[in-house]
């Protein structure tokens, strides 16, 4: 192990890393928005938040399992009177045509006539955003925003407008900061993009 080496995890599914540079199972990724970038647009995107929803009672939602870091550490700096809680979108195989399925778990509260803000790790497609919006609708929620640390512009094919963005990136498969790699990864303080 290098000087600048520092071992995090030691079994077969481990994660090692460099200054910069890190394994998470069979691939290599290399440091992409550091910690102190990540928690600086957290606290830019809160104090938007608490400016632009003033007054109101606000719920929000964070998408698990990738949105519990951020989902923590922006609420703890949101100053509206507002609740917090969690749902979480499980595949399995369905009957339809359309095979896998997806069910949103985790829906306890009554949101008919809230303001709710979503809060997602990433928005790629827009095809998990648009199930949670479905039901949000549904579910007559006055109002929707959606809160996202990271969005991929290339890749989204949807119409839905995201209100809050903390960093537009390319198309490339990134970890850390609550996303994963095959489950692993998720506790890194900074976010890592794939290198070839
Ligand atoms: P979408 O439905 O927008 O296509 O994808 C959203 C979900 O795909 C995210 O919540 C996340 O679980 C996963 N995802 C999309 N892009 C990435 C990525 O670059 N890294 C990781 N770890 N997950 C991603």
């Amino acid at each position: 192990m290098g000087k600048n080496t520092l071992k995090i995890y030691n079994l077969a599914a481990s994660i090692t890393s460099t200054m910069n540079e890190i394994t998470v199972l069979d691939r290599e990724f290399s440091v992409y928005i550091t910690e102190n970038e990540i928690q600086s647009r957290i606290t830019a995107l809160a104090e938007k938040i608490n400016e632009d929803l003033a007054g109101k009672d606000v719920l929000f939602f964070g998408i698990l399992n990738g949105a519990f870091l951020f989902a923590a550490d922006l609420f703890r700096q949101i100053t509206l009177h507002s609740q917090i809680s969690f749902i979480k979108l499980a595949s399995y195989e369905g009957t339809s045509s359309s095979g896998k399925i997806k069910e949103l778990i985790g829906w306890n509260e009554d949101i008919t006539g809230k303001t709710v803000i979503v809060l997602e790790d990433i928005v790629d497609t827009g095809s998990t955003l648009e199930r949670i919006i479905g039901e949000l609708t549904l579910r007559k929620a006055v109002e929707v925003r959606i809160c996202t640390l990271l969005f991929k512009p290339e890749a989204y094919t949807k119409d839905i407008p995201i209100d809050y963005i903390g960093f537009e990136i390319p198309n490339n498969f990134v970890v850390g900061y609550g996303l994963d790699y095959d489950g692993y990864g998720r506790n890194l303080k900074a976010i890592y993009k794939l290198t070839k």
